[in-house]
Protein backbone atom coordinates (compact mmCIF):
# COMPACT_ATOMS: atom_id res chain seq x y z
CA UNK A 1 0.00 0.00 0.00
CA UNK A 2 1.45 3.48 -1.01
CA UNK A 3 0.91 5.77 1.25
CA UNK A 4 0.19 9.46 0.69
CA UNK A 5 3.42 11.62 0.57
CA UNK A 6 3.33 14.76 2.20
CA UNK A 7 5.31 17.20 -0.13
CA UNK A 8 4.84 15.94 -3.14
CA UNK A 9 6.56 18.04 -5.98
CA UNK A 10 3.11 18.95 -7.54
CA UNK A 11 3.41 22.82 -8.63
CA UNK A 12 1.88 22.07 -12.10
CA UNK A 13 -1.05 24.43 -13.33
CA UNK A 14 -4.18 25.03 -10.36
CA UNK A 15 -6.96 23.31 -11.44
CA UNK A 16 -9.43 25.18 -12.89
CA UNK A 17 -13.39 25.42 -11.32
CA UNK A 18 -15.88 24.56 -13.81
CA UNK A 19 -17.23 28.37 -14.77
CA UNK A 20 -20.70 28.26 -13.07
CA UNK A 21 -22.23 31.39 -14.37
CA UNK A 22 -25.52 32.12 -12.76
CA UNK A 23 -27.51 35.56 -11.15
CA UNK A 24 -24.85 36.21 -8.80
CA UNK A 25 -27.32 36.71 -5.88
CA UNK A 26 -30.78 37.05 -5.06
CA UNK A 27 -32.95 40.06 -6.08
CA UNK A 28 -34.24 40.67 -2.38
CA UNK A 29 -30.79 41.67 -1.12
CA UNK A 30 -29.61 43.95 -3.30
CA UNK A 31 -31.20 46.54 -1.43
CA UNK A 32 -29.39 45.85 1.37
CA UNK A 33 -25.87 45.16 -0.30
CA UNK A 34 -26.17 48.85 -1.22
CA UNK A 35 -27.08 49.99 2.18
CA UNK A 36 -24.22 47.81 4.04
CA UNK A 37 -21.72 49.08 1.04
CA UNK A 38 -22.59 52.72 2.46
CA UNK A 39 -20.10 51.78 5.77
CA UNK A 40 -17.25 52.91 3.18
CA UNK A 41 -18.41 56.60 3.61
CA UNK A 42 -17.60 56.09 7.18
CA UNK A 43 -13.83 54.79 6.14
CA UNK A 44 -11.83 58.69 5.36
CA UNK A 45 -13.42 59.18 8.75
CA UNK A 46 -10.85 57.25 10.36
CA UNK A 47 -8.08 58.34 8.35
CA UNK A 48 -9.36 62.21 9.73
CA UNK A 49 -8.44 60.54 13.09
CA UNK A 50 -5.41 58.95 12.25
CA UNK A 51 -4.67 62.97 11.12
CA UNK A 52 -5.25 63.92 14.65
CA UNK A 53 -3.17 61.33 16.11
CA UNK A 54 -0.43 62.95 14.21
CA UNK A 55 -1.38 65.86 16.17
CA UNK A 56 -1.02 64.54 19.49
CA UNK A 57 2.18 63.35 18.55
CA UNK A 58 3.28 66.78 18.25
CA UNK A 59 1.86 67.86 20.85
CA UNK A 60 3.96 65.13 22.94
CA UNK A 61 7.01 66.55 21.70
CA UNK A 62 6.67 69.88 22.21
CA UNK A 63 5.60 69.12 25.66
CA UNK A 64 8.86 66.78 25.97
CA UNK A 65 10.87 69.10 24.43
CA UNK A 66 9.71 71.97 26.65
CA UNK A 67 10.30 69.66 29.68
CA UNK A 68 14.00 68.92 28.79
CA UNK A 69 14.63 72.28 28.20
CA UNK A 70 13.18 73.23 32.13
CA UNK A 71 15.75 70.69 33.44
CA UNK A 72 18.29 71.46 31.71
CA UNK A 73 18.40 75.20 32.39
CA UNK A 74 17.32 74.10 36.11
CA UNK A 75 14.12 75.88 35.94
CA UNK A 76 12.10 72.63 36.74
CA UNK A 77 10.59 72.39 39.78
CA UNK A 78 9.47 68.84 41.59
CA UNK A 79 5.52 70.00 41.35
CA UNK A 80 6.15 71.13 37.14
CA UNK A 81 7.98 67.91 36.65
CA UNK A 82 5.11 65.70 37.89
CA UNK A 83 2.82 67.89 36.21
CA UNK A 84 4.74 67.83 32.92
CA UNK A 85 5.07 63.95 33.30
CA UNK A 86 1.72 63.43 33.55
CA UNK A 87 0.44 65.42 30.59
CA UNK A 88 2.61 63.60 28.47
CA UNK A 89 0.78 60.40 29.93
CA UNK A 90 -2.42 62.41 28.91
CA UNK A 91 -1.51 62.82 25.80
CA UNK A 92 -0.06 58.94 25.58
CA UNK A 93 -3.24 57.71 26.89
CA UNK A 94 -5.46 59.97 24.72
CA UNK A 95 -3.56 58.33 21.57
CA UNK A 96 -4.51 54.91 23.05
CA UNK A 97 -8.25 56.08 23.03
CA UNK A 98 -7.59 56.88 19.71
CA UNK A 99 -5.70 54.03 17.89
CA UNK A 100 -8.35 51.83 19.83
CA UNK A 101 -11.55 54.06 17.66
CA UNK A 102 -9.59 53.87 14.56
CA UNK A 103 -8.49 50.08 14.65
CA UNK A 104 -11.54 48.66 16.71
CA UNK A 105 -14.16 51.08 14.77
CA UNK A 106 -13.24 50.20 11.29
CA UNK A 107 -12.77 46.30 12.08
CA UNK A 108 -16.82 46.68 13.53
CA UNK A 109 -18.15 48.81 11.28
CA UNK A 110 -16.24 48.86 7.74
CA UNK A 111 -14.21 46.39 7.05
CA UNK A 112 -11.98 43.22 8.43
CA UNK A 113 -8.51 44.53 8.92
CA UNK A 114 -7.57 40.28 9.14
CA UNK A 115 -5.08 40.64 11.48
CA UNK A 116 -5.40 37.03 13.06
CA UNK A 117 -1.95 35.62 13.51
CA UNK A 118 -0.15 38.98 12.96
CA UNK A 119 2.28 39.16 16.00
CA UNK A 120 1.35 42.59 16.87
CA UNK A 121 -2.57 41.60 16.78
CA UNK A 122 -3.79 43.53 19.92
CA UNK A 123 -5.57 41.40 22.21
CA UNK A 124 -9.01 42.47 22.29
CA UNK A 125 -9.26 42.53 18.80
CA UNK A 126 -9.87 39.10 18.08
CA UNK A 127 -13.33 39.56 20.23
CA UNK A 128 -14.46 43.32 19.27
CA UNK A 129 -17.51 44.20 18.61
CA UNK A 130 -19.65 47.62 19.53
CA UNK A 131 -20.02 46.17 23.30
CA UNK A 132 -16.70 45.46 23.97
CA UNK A 133 -15.62 48.66 22.09
CA UNK A 134 -17.91 50.99 24.80
CA UNK A 135 -16.57 48.96 27.67
CA UNK A 136 -12.50 49.73 26.56
CA UNK A 137 -13.57 53.30 25.55
CA UNK A 138 -15.23 53.77 28.68
CA UNK A 139 -12.56 52.53 30.64
CA UNK A 140 -9.88 54.41 28.75
CA UNK A 141 -12.06 57.62 29.73
CA UNK A 142 -12.33 56.70 33.26
CA UNK A 143 -8.11 56.20 33.31
CA UNK A 144 -7.63 59.64 31.09
CA UNK A 145 -10.36 61.29 33.76
CA UNK A 146 -8.00 59.97 36.78
CA UNK A 147 -5.00 61.74 35.44
CA UNK A 148 -6.78 64.93 35.17
CA UNK A 149 -8.20 64.58 38.48
CA UNK A 150 -4.08 64.11 39.52
CA UNK A 151 -2.80 66.55 37.85
CA UNK A 152 -5.61 69.18 39.77
CA UNK A 153 -4.51 67.52 43.01
CA UNK A 154 -0.78 67.55 42.53
CA UNK A 155 -1.31 71.43 41.50
CA UNK A 156 -3.71 71.96 44.34
CA UNK A 157 -2.62 75.46 45.70
CA UNK A 158 -3.20 76.66 42.07
CA UNK A 159 -7.03 74.96 41.76
CA UNK A 160 -10.01 76.64 42.66
CA UNK A 161 -11.81 74.78 45.40
CA UNK A 162 -14.81 74.33 42.86
CA UNK A 163 -13.09 72.99 39.81
CA UNK A 164 -11.12 69.86 41.97
CA UNK A 165 -15.32 69.11 43.36
CA UNK A 166 -16.29 69.57 39.63
CA UNK A 167 -13.62 67.63 38.65
CA UNK A 168 -13.96 64.60 41.76
CA UNK A 169 -17.99 64.65 40.62
CA UNK A 170 -17.18 64.52 36.56
CA UNK A 171 -14.56 62.00 37.72
CA UNK A 172 -16.98 59.23 39.51
CA UNK A 173 -19.76 59.87 37.12
CA UNK A 174 -17.70 58.53 34.42
CA UNK A 175 -16.49 56.01 36.82
CA UNK A 176 -20.27 54.30 37.42
CA UNK A 177 -20.99 55.19 33.69
CA UNK A 178 -18.20 52.29 32.29
CA UNK A 179 -19.17 50.15 35.43
CA UNK A 180 -22.58 50.27 34.34
CA UNK A 181 -21.81 49.50 30.73
CA UNK A 182 -19.34 46.77 31.70
CA UNK A 183 -21.80 45.05 33.54
CA UNK A 184 -24.81 45.26 30.74
CA UNK A 185 -22.13 43.58 28.32
CA UNK A 186 -21.98 40.85 30.45
CA UNK A 187 -25.31 39.47 31.23
CA UNK A 188 -26.26 40.56 27.23
CA UNK A 189 -23.45 38.33 26.14
CA UNK A 190 -24.44 35.46 28.34
CA UNK A 191 -28.39 35.96 27.53
CA UNK A 192 -27.90 35.54 23.75
CA UNK A 193 -25.53 32.56 24.89
CA UNK A 194 -28.32 31.19 26.55
CA UNK A 195 -30.66 32.11 23.93
CA UNK A 196 -28.58 30.44 21.35
CA UNK A 197 -27.85 27.09 23.13
CA UNK A 198 -31.82 26.74 24.47
CA UNK A 199 -32.65 27.46 19.90
CA UNK A 200 -30.21 24.62 19.72
CA UNK A 201 -32.27 22.13 21.87
CA UNK A 202 -35.33 23.48 20.25
CA UNK A 203 -34.08 22.51 17.22
CA UNK A 204 -33.61 18.95 18.15
CA UNK A 205 -30.46 17.01 19.13
CA UNK A 206 -26.86 18.54 19.12
CA UNK A 207 -24.51 16.80 16.91
CA UNK A 208 -21.92 15.44 19.48
CA UNK A 209 -18.93 17.94 20.07
CA UNK A 210 -16.51 19.02 22.37
CA UNK A 211 -18.05 21.75 24.68
CA UNK A 212 -15.33 23.77 23.45
CA UNK A 213 -16.41 23.64 20.02
CA UNK A 214 -19.58 25.28 21.22
CA UNK A 215 -18.48 29.30 21.69
CA UNK A 216 -14.98 29.91 20.56
CA UNK A 217 -13.41 31.20 23.07
CA UNK A 218 -11.35 34.60 22.76
CA UNK A 219 -8.30 34.12 21.61
CA UNK A 220 -5.11 36.07 23.48
CA UNK A 221 -2.60 36.59 20.47
CA UNK A 222 -1.48 34.24 17.93
CA UNK A 223 -1.11 30.91 19.11
CA UNK A 224 2.45 29.32 18.86
CA UNK A 225 2.89 27.18 16.00
CA UNK A 226 4.63 24.40 17.94
CA UNK A 227 1.96 24.81 21.28
CA UNK A 228 -1.39 24.09 22.24
CA UNK A 229 -1.93 21.77 19.11
CA UNK A 230 -3.56 19.18 20.76
CA UNK A 231 -6.22 21.48 21.90
CA UNK A 232 -6.69 22.49 19.05
CA UNK A 233 -7.33 19.58 17.81
CA UNK A 234 -9.86 18.51 20.43
CA UNK A 235 -11.73 21.70 20.25
CA UNK A 236 -12.06 21.69 16.37
CA UNK A 237 -14.51 18.52 17.09
CA UNK A 238 -13.90 16.36 14.79
CA UNK A 239 -15.32 12.70 14.69
CA UNK A 240 -12.27 11.18 14.76
CA UNK A 241 -8.44 11.98 14.34
CA UNK A 242 -7.27 11.35 11.18
CA UNK A 243 -3.67 12.13 9.52
CA UNK A 244 -2.92 12.43 5.56
CA UNK A 245 0.34 10.21 6.13
CA UNK A 246 -2.79 7.27 6.89
CA UNK A 247 -3.80 7.97 3.74
CA UNK A 248 -3.62 5.51 0.97
CA UNK A 249 -3.18 7.39 -2.23
CA UNK A 250 -3.74 3.95 -4.62
CA UNK A 251 -7.18 3.17 -3.35
CA UNK A 252 -9.26 5.76 -4.77
CA UNK A 253 -9.61 5.20 -8.89
CA UNK A 254 -9.19 8.35 -9.36
CA UNK A 255 -6.97 10.50 -6.79
CA UNK A 256 -5.41 13.79 -7.86
CA UNK A 257 -2.38 13.02 -5.22
CA UNK A 258 -0.45 16.18 -6.35
CA UNK A 259 -2.98 18.64 -5.64
CA UNK A 260 -3.60 16.91 -2.49
CA UNK A 261 0.10 17.29 -1.62
CA UNK A 262 -0.06 21.27 -2.30
CA UNK A 263 -3.17 21.43 -0.41
CA UNK A 264 -1.39 19.62 2.72
CA UNK A 265 1.31 22.97 2.54
CA UNK A 266 -1.97 25.07 3.84
CA UNK A 267 -1.37 27.90 1.29
CA UNK A 268 -4.81 27.70 0.62
CA UNK A 269 -5.48 28.46 4.28
CA UNK A 270 -3.05 32.10 4.27
CA UNK A 271 -5.10 33.12 1.01
CA UNK A 272 -8.54 32.05 2.44
CA UNK A 273 -8.97 29.92 -0.37
CA UNK A 274 -11.14 26.55 -0.03
CA UNK A 275 -11.30 23.10 -0.97
CA UNK A 276 -14.54 20.99 -1.87
CA UNK A 277 -14.03 17.25 -1.92
CA UNK A 278 -16.25 15.57 -3.71
CA UNK A 279 -16.95 11.74 -4.36
CA UNK A 280 -19.14 8.65 -3.86
CA UNK A 281 -19.48 7.49 0.12
CA UNK A 282 -16.36 6.08 1.70
CA UNK A 283 -13.92 7.08 -0.83
CA UNK A 284 -12.25 9.00 2.12
CA UNK A 285 -13.14 12.73 1.56
CA UNK A 286 -13.91 13.33 5.73
CA UNK A 287 -10.34 11.37 6.15
CA UNK A 288 -8.54 14.02 3.93
CA UNK A 289 -10.56 16.76 5.38
CA UNK A 290 -9.87 16.37 8.81
CA UNK A 291 -6.17 15.38 7.56
CA UNK A 292 -6.14 19.01 6.44
CA UNK A 293 -7.55 20.06 9.63
CA UNK A 294 -5.51 18.38 12.09
CA UNK A 295 -2.53 19.92 9.81
CA UNK A 296 -3.89 23.36 10.08
CA UNK A 297 -4.15 22.34 13.70
CA UNK A 298 -0.55 21.45 13.85
CA UNK A 299 0.39 24.60 12.15
CA UNK A 300 -1.06 27.03 15.17
CA UNK A 301 -5.02 27.35 13.16
CA UNK A 302 -8.20 27.15 15.03
CA UNK A 303 -10.63 24.63 12.70
CA UNK A 304 -14.29 24.25 13.43
CA UNK A 305 -15.35 20.41 11.92
CA UNK A 306 -19.02 20.19 11.30
CA UNK A 307 -21.41 18.52 9.24
CA UNK A 308 -23.92 20.44 7.11
CA UNK A 309 -26.55 19.51 8.87
CA UNK A 310 -24.51 20.55 12.54
CA UNK A 311 -23.96 24.15 10.87
CA UNK A 312 -27.49 24.43 9.72
CA UNK A 313 -28.65 23.92 13.85
CA UNK A 314 -25.92 26.06 14.63
CA UNK A 315 -26.53 28.96 12.18
CA UNK A 316 -30.41 29.02 12.89
CA UNK A 317 -29.94 28.75 16.46
CA UNK A 318 -27.69 31.90 15.99
CA UNK A 319 -30.16 33.54 13.78
CA UNK A 320 -33.16 32.75 15.84
CA UNK A 321 -31.57 34.15 18.91
CA UNK A 322 -31.29 37.36 16.37
CA UNK A 323 -26.77 37.25 16.80
CA UNK A 324 -26.24 35.58 13.73
CA UNK A 325 -23.98 38.40 12.93
CA UNK A 326 -21.92 37.60 15.57
CA UNK A 327 -22.12 33.94 15.22
CA UNK A 328 -20.11 34.52 11.47
CA UNK A 329 -18.09 37.61 13.21
CA UNK A 330 -17.08 35.07 16.08
CA UNK A 331 -16.25 32.34 13.74
CA UNK A 332 -13.84 34.30 11.72
CA UNK A 333 -11.44 33.62 14.49
CA UNK A 334 -11.15 30.30 13.29
CA UNK A 335 -9.04 30.74 10.08
CA UNK A 336 -10.46 27.30 8.78
CA UNK A 337 -13.85 25.76 8.83
CA UNK A 338 -14.89 22.05 7.68
CA UNK A 339 -18.24 21.85 6.44
CA UNK A 340 -18.84 17.69 6.14
CA UNK A 341 -21.67 15.85 4.11
CA UNK A 342 -23.24 18.10 2.11
CA UNK A 343 -25.77 16.09 -0.14
CA UNK A 344 -26.59 13.76 2.58
CA UNK A 345 -29.89 16.27 4.25
CA UNK A 346 -31.64 18.71 1.80
CA UNK A 347 -32.19 21.84 3.25
CA UNK A 348 -34.94 24.38 2.68
CA UNK A 349 -34.78 28.04 1.49
CA UNK A 350 -34.06 29.12 4.79
CA UNK A 351 -31.04 26.97 6.01
CA UNK A 352 -29.92 27.51 1.94
CA UNK A 353 -29.80 31.40 3.03
CA UNK A 354 -27.84 30.58 5.81
CA UNK A 355 -25.26 28.70 4.43
CA UNK A 356 -25.25 31.42 1.44
CA UNK A 357 -24.44 34.08 4.42
CA UNK A 358 -21.52 31.91 5.98
CA UNK A 359 -20.11 31.16 2.53
CA UNK A 360 -20.59 35.39 1.61
CA UNK A 361 -19.32 36.47 5.19
CA UNK A 362 -15.88 34.30 4.58
CA UNK A 363 -15.69 34.92 1.00
CA UNK A 364 -11.71 35.94 0.72
CA UNK A 365 -11.91 36.50 4.33
CA UNK A 366 -11.19 32.54 5.55
CA UNK A 367 -11.08 29.04 3.98
CA UNK A 368 -13.72 26.41 3.82
CA UNK A 369 -13.54 22.85 3.26
CA UNK A 370 -16.48 21.16 1.82
CA UNK A 371 -17.29 17.21 1.38
CA UNK A 372 -19.90 16.39 -0.51
CA UNK A 373 -21.15 13.01 -3.04
CA UNK A 374 -22.49 15.35 -5.87
CA UNK A 375 -20.49 18.00 -7.84
CA UNK A 376 -21.40 21.66 -7.37
CA UNK A 377 -23.29 22.08 -10.36
CA UNK A 378 -25.79 19.47 -8.65
CA UNK A 379 -26.13 21.64 -5.39
CA UNK A 380 -29.59 23.00 -6.40
CA UNK A 381 -30.78 19.56 -5.44
CA UNK A 382 -29.57 20.08 -2.10
CA UNK A 383 -30.23 23.23 -1.54
CA UNK A 384 -33.66 24.38 -2.37
CA UNK A 385 -34.90 28.35 -3.05
CA UNK A 386 -32.21 30.98 -5.17
CA UNK A 387 -29.66 30.63 -2.72
CA UNK A 388 -27.50 27.51 -4.24
CA UNK A 389 -26.37 29.33 -6.96
CA UNK A 390 -25.17 32.21 -5.38
CA UNK A 391 -23.44 30.14 -2.52
CA UNK A 392 -21.64 27.94 -5.59
CA UNK A 393 -20.04 31.10 -7.19
CA UNK A 394 -18.71 32.57 -4.28
CA UNK A 395 -17.54 29.24 -2.89
CA UNK A 396 -16.17 27.82 -6.42
CA UNK A 397 -14.32 31.44 -6.97
CA UNK A 398 -11.07 30.57 -4.98
CA UNK A 399 -11.95 26.90 -4.63
CA UNK A 400 -9.77 23.75 -5.04
CA UNK A 401 -11.92 20.87 -6.80
CA UNK A 402 -10.45 17.31 -5.75
CA UNK A 403 -12.78 14.70 -6.96
CA UNK A 404 -12.31 11.11 -6.00
CA UNK A 405 -13.68 8.05 -7.21
CA UNK A 406 -13.48 4.45 -6.51
CA UNK A 407 -14.80 2.20 -4.24
CA UNK A 408 -15.99 2.35 -0.88
CA UNK A 409 -12.84 1.98 1.19
CA UNK A 410 -15.36 0.51 4.12
CA UNK A 411 -16.99 -1.63 1.96
CA UNK A 412 -13.71 -3.65 0.73
CA UNK A 413 -12.07 -3.35 3.87
CA UNK A 414 -15.35 -5.43 4.94
CA UNK A 415 -14.60 -7.33 2.58
CA UNK A 416 -11.51 -8.03 2.25
CA UNK A 417 -11.91 -9.54 6.04
CA UNK A 418 -15.09 -11.57 5.00
CA UNK A 419 -13.04 -13.17 2.28
CA UNK A 420 -10.46 -13.17 4.60
P1 LIG B 1 -16.28 9.60 2.98
O1 LIG B 1 -16.24 10.80 3.82
O2 LIG B 1 -15.83 9.82 1.59
O3 LIG B 1 -17.62 8.91 3.03
P2 LIG B 1 -14.43 8.58 4.92
O4 LIG B 1 -13.36 9.59 4.84
O5 LIG B 1 -15.37 8.68 6.07
O6 LIG B 1 -15.25 8.55 3.57
O7 LIG B 1 -13.77 7.14 4.90
C1 LIG B 1 -14.35 6.01 5.52
C2 LIG B 1 -13.29 5.26 6.30
O8 LIG B 1 -12.35 4.73 5.41
C3 LIG B 1 -12.54 6.15 7.26
O9 LIG B 1 -12.20 5.42 8.41
C4 LIG B 1 -11.27 6.50 6.48
O10 LIG B 1 -10.19 6.74 7.36
C5 LIG B 1 -11.05 5.27 5.66
N1 LIG B 1 -10.48 5.56 4.34
C6 LIG B 1 -11.14 5.96 3.24
N2 LIG B 1 -10.32 6.06 2.21
C7 LIG B 1 -9.08 5.74 2.67
C8 LIG B 1 -7.79 5.67 2.07
N3 LIG B 1 -7.62 5.92 0.78
N4 LIG B 1 -6.76 5.32 2.85
C9 LIG B 1 -6.92 5.04 4.14
N5 LIG B 1 -8.12 5.07 4.78
C10 LIG B 1 -9.20 5.43 4.06
MG1 LIG C 1 -17.70 11.43 5.09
Amino acid sequence: MERFHLYGSGCEEWPTVQAITRDPSPPTTTLGYALFATRWLQAPLYFGLVAAQGVYVYKFFNELWALILRCITGQATETYVMLAVLKLVDVVMIANLLIMVIVGGYETFVSRIGLQGHRDQPEWLSHVNSNVLKVKLATAIVGISSVHLLQMFVDVHHTARHSLLWGTVIHMAFIVSAAILAYMSGPMAAHAERAHHRDHRADGPEPARPPAAVSIPAQAGPPPAETGAEERIRAAGFPARKALEEFDAEHPRAFDRETVARLGKLDFVATHGNVVFVGPPGTGKTHLAVGLGVRACQAGRRVLFDTAAGWAARLAGAQSAGRLTEELTALDDCPLLIVDEVGYVPFDAATSRLFFQLVAHRYERGSLIVTSDRPLDRWDEVFGGPAAPAMVDRLAHHAEIVRLEGESYRMRRATSEWAG
